[in-house]
């Protein structure tokens, strides 16, 4: 077996994905000053950019910092300790929300769903009839077991509560329709790393007029009226990610070029043939098939063979890699990301590699199934 080669493997993990050459290239950039004027042209360019991200204008701004800063940032700024806050829970990131939201308000209501189900809605919604909540905290694409919560299903219920409205996109946006304004959504917290296909170590935020009034930041780094103040003069309050800057810019030209619209066609287009293949393996979604991403799929194990085996042989056999599940779920699920400039090829050889597997396990039930069924539904 040859080592895993990340220049040229198939990666399909949920998170970081493949970046385009364009934004590597744009990285290796001798050092710049942060200060300077061409530094200055890059940030006015990517703020420029920024509502090809979120479909909208607004008011946005970029955070060095992972896709966790950008929650922290507007968790911490936006909640106030003694007036509840309502966090909802149906996954591992549900469940983080909810731990971050708890630094910064005591007054946290938590409600859940098991991880994977869909959305509690009825639960919500009597959460919030019961009043005086200041926030609703929640994950729109539940990327730990590929499932994507049902939001329009809440928004009458928010607006009527008259509570924030906070949402962590970080693997929705640019992978899964953001209507914000249409839904009101006061908080929109995206990551570089997923469905717009940048490195890792930006966090994105939107925030409504009504949140930008509201803002009383709790953290010096994170202070998001500071970071919208510096966007103003093409600035950062303090050292940014200067590479990552220069790929986001990148990230962000190249999403311009295809269109947020087609982007997120294509990946819906993915994740339709990659859950077709799925099912013609005699395999089955780990979350409700009615709410299953477009951007992550989570498939149960097969019965009998070990997750961490077959991920192995399809990286040592193949150079594909997949992602295994998170918490409880190692072991029980594995994930496909299939966002970003994910493509056709990369799920072709997946699937040939997933057949070849159970094939060899005896479990494939006819051979080219799973290929017959991407192919099929190739443009
Ligand atoms: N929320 C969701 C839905 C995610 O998918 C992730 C990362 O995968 C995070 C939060 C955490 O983001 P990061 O690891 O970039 O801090």
């Amino acid at each position: 077996m040859t080592p895993l080669d990340p220049e040229t493997a198939t990666f399909l993990i949920a998170g970081p994905v493949r970046i385009h050459p364009r934004v590597l290239r744009a990285m290796s950039t001798p050092s710049l000053n942060h200060r300077g004027e061409y530094f200055h042209g890059i940030v006015q360019e990517i703020r420029e950019l920024l509502p090809v991200l979120f479909g909208t204008p607004g008011r946005q701004v970029v955070l060095s910092g992972s896709g966790t800063s950008g929650l922290e940032a507007v968790y911490s700024s936006l909640l106030r300790r003694g007036e509840r806050t309502i966090a909802v829970t149906n996954g591992n990131f549900g469940e983080r929300t909810d731990a971050i939201c708890r630094r910064y308000c005591d007054t946290v209501t938590t409600v859940s769903a098991p991880w994977g189900a869909p959305l509690p809605v009825e639960k919500i919604r009597e959460e919030l009839e019961k009043g005086d909540v200041r926030a609703l905290c929640v994950v729109y694409n539940e990327t730990s077991v590929g499932l994507r919560n049902d939001l329009a299903q809440i928004v009458p219920a928010v607006k009527k509560a008259g509570a924030l409205f906070l949402v962590d996109g970080i693997s929705a946006v640019a992978g899964i329709p953001c209507p914000l304004q249409e839904w009101g959504v006061d908080a929109l917290v995206a990551g570089s790393q997923k469905g717009l296909a940048a490195p890792a170590g930006l966090a994105m935020v939107h925030l409504s007029e009504r949140a930008v009034g509201e803002l009383r930041p709790a953290t010096f780094y994170l202070d998001l009226a500071e970071h919208l103040k510096s966007l103003e003069k093409n600035d950062t309050p303090w050292t940014p990610a200067v590479p990552l800057f220069l790929a986001l810019r990148e990230a962000l030209l190249l999403l311009k070029e295809e269109g947020l619209e087609t982007r997120l066609a294509r990946t819906h287009d993915l994740a339709v043939a990659t859950r077709a293949a799925v099912a013609a393996l005699g395999l089955t979604l780990f979350p409700d098939p009615a709410h299953a991403s477009d951007t992550v799929t989570a498939v149960n194990n097969p019965p009998g063979l070990d997750d961490a085996a077959v991920r192995k042989a399809l990286a040592d056999r193949y150079d594909v890699l997949l992602q295994g599940g998170q918490g409880a779920l190692k072991g029980k699920i594995f994930r496909i990301g299939h966002m970003g400039i994910a493509s056709w090829a990369d799920l072709l050889v997946t699937f040939a590699g997933l057949e070849r597997i159970l094939a060899r396990a005896g479990r494939l039930p006819t051979p080219g199934v799973a290929l017959t069924a991407i192919g099929t539904r190739m443009p």
